[in-house]
């Protein structure tokens, strides 16, 4: 048996990239890819985040759909926004949905079974594209100002995915 070596990570920046998004190919070497507009220190924050969510058997702490929409209300107040419907599905690769012209956020349910600052990056995310509707990098910054560690939270979630549901990085 070969011993596993740390194949050095490749980072690039994307313009439009709905995600932070670890990949790898076959042969194991390893590329992150950083929206536009993330924060200098996105890619440190993500892989600590993705360590600590890999490492979670059972995810520490959950949230009720109540819970879920009183942070949604308290989030939009402070964004500016109509206070958004929110509601739930169940998906193998989504996250979150945003229809913003129905004022309404879906979010998949397992985030209720993930710690409370996981379920608020995501939901913040579906928020943020009420007042931007695309990737851009104004997007990101803006999310940058209202929670500064959400590549970590993203991380957090990605990481746990990864490591427990077989998942690669739904968007
Ligand atoms: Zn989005």
């Amino acid at each position: 048996m070969q011993p596993k070596t740390r194949q050095p990570l490749r980072t690039v920046t994307r313009r439009n990239a709905g995600a932070i998004r670890l990949t790898a190919d076959p042969r194991g070497r390893r590329t992150l890819t950083l929206p536009l507009g993330a924060p200098e220190d996105a890619a440190a924050q993500f892989l600590a985040g993705w360590r600590e969510g890999a490492a979670w058997q059972e995810p520490p702490a959950s949230s009720t759909e109540d819970e879920a929409s009183t942070l949604a209300r308290l989030w939009a107040g402070r964004l500016g926004i109509g206070t958004p419907s929110v509601g739930f599905f169940r998906d193998p690769w989504r996250w979150g949905l945003c229809r913003w012209q129905e004022g309404a956020v879906l979010l998949n349910e397992s985030l209720l079974r993930l710690p409370p600052q996981v379920l608020e990056e995501a939901l913040l995310h579906e928020l943020e594209h009420f007042r931007v509707h695309d990737h851009s990098p104004q997007f990101w910054r803006e999310m940058t100002v209202w929670l500064p560690d959400w590549p970590l939270r993203e991380g957090q979630l990605r990481g746990w995915a990864s490591a427990h549901r077989g998942r690669k990085t739904p968007g």
